[in-house]
């Protein structure tokens, strides 16, 4: 029997793509070999034509699912409820505005069968990235990188294939503040890279603004990561350390060997310093505490195990 292998397409006010998208979709699966395809599209909650375009090529080509959200829930929680819904043996996310090239589907399949779990689509160089995104971005992979205990490539986008055990494992995670790129990463499994080069988005436009994406990578860092919550006792024991110094220096030089004079002022400052340094140290307990009732929240499976075939 053939593999069976979806494709997953979030979809929010893409009227004009779809067509174009679906012909170069159904293209390139027609000749990708001995697979039996299926195209999940699901509408997050589109204000214009989109759904309509979607339930027409739901009854012409029975390889087509439409899941239709009630509202927009956003990209991450559209591509979460494909992966959900999809039973076959691998899926392959992609965006709906021709960013992603679907040709390279047949590459994705290609490292699939070469024993690759999670196949990974890179963005080469983007030309017409403005210049915000391109610094932002960069700092963004630098900080994350620093601080946390996921690493992410740069560049890595949502364009990618993951196995069955990859969506297995991942169907079992619960948070809801989440970041499916991040989780997968997470997850581990054997990866795989695959490069391409973005295209222009055909019509309509990003959905993405700066800020919205700036708030992406806040999330990213808050969900990846717990350092945020434990820089406010780091600096606590740094601040505790330095006035306890410089308090000491000033007590031995004011009141023992008298060789220096200090203001009443500069002595009330160190004792202010050092008090607020005892306040962040007891902050960054509480962030302790507070971590533990994330991981727990969050409640990730403790360990993954591979599948053994
Ligand atoms: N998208 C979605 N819900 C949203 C925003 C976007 O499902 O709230 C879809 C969109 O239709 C596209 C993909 O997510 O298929 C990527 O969106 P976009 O091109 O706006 O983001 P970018 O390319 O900047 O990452
Ligand atoms: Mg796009």
């Amino acid at each position: 029997m053939s593999k069976t292998v979806s494709i997953i397409i979030p979809v929010f006010n893409e009227e004009k793509n779809i067509p174009l998208l679906y012909g170069e979709v159904k293209a390139v699966i027609s000749r990708a070999g001995d697979y039996e395809f299926e195209i999940i599209f699901v509408n997050d909650g589109s204000q214009d034509q989109s759904l309509a375009e979607l339930k027409k090529l739901e009854n012409e080509d029975s390889r087509v699912r439409v899941i239709d959200f009630s509202r927009n829930f956003g990209k991450e929680m559209a591509t979460t409820a494909g992966i959900n819904n999809c039973q076959s043996d691998a899926c392959i996310i992609m965006d709906a505005d021709l960013q992603h090239p679907a040709e390279k589907i047949i590459e994705f399949l290609t490292k699939w069968e070469e024993g690759g779990e999670v196949i990974i689509g890179v963005r080469n160089k983007n030309r017409s990235e403005g210049l915000i995104k391109k610094v932002g971005s960069y700092f963004f992979y630098k900080i994350i990188n620093l601080i946390s205990e996921t690493k992410i490539t740069p560049n890595t986008t949502d364009f990618r294939l993951l196995d069955r055990a990859v969506i297995e494992e991942f169907n079992k995670l619960t948070e809801r503040n989440r970041i499916t790129r991040g989780l997968i990463d997470w997850l581990g499994f054997r990866r795989e890279f695959i490069y391409f080069d973005a295209n222009k988005r055909f019509n309509g436009k990003a959905s993405y603004s700066t800020v919205q994406l700036f708030r992406l990578a806040f999330n990213s860092i808050v969900s990846l990561s717990l350092f945020p919550l434990k820089l406010a006792g780091y600096l606590g024991v740094l601040i505790v350390i330095f006035s306890s110094c410089f308090g000491i220096f000033i007590i031995v030089t004011n009141y023992v060997t008298g060789s220096l004079y200090f203001s009443g002022t500069a002595m009330l400052a160190v004792l202010i310093l050092f008090l607020i340094g005892v306040v962040l140290v007891c902050l960054g307990f509480m962030a302790l505490y507070i971590a533990n009732i994330h991981a727990d929240v969050s409640n990730r499976p403790m360990y993954i195990i591979r599948k053994r075939k």
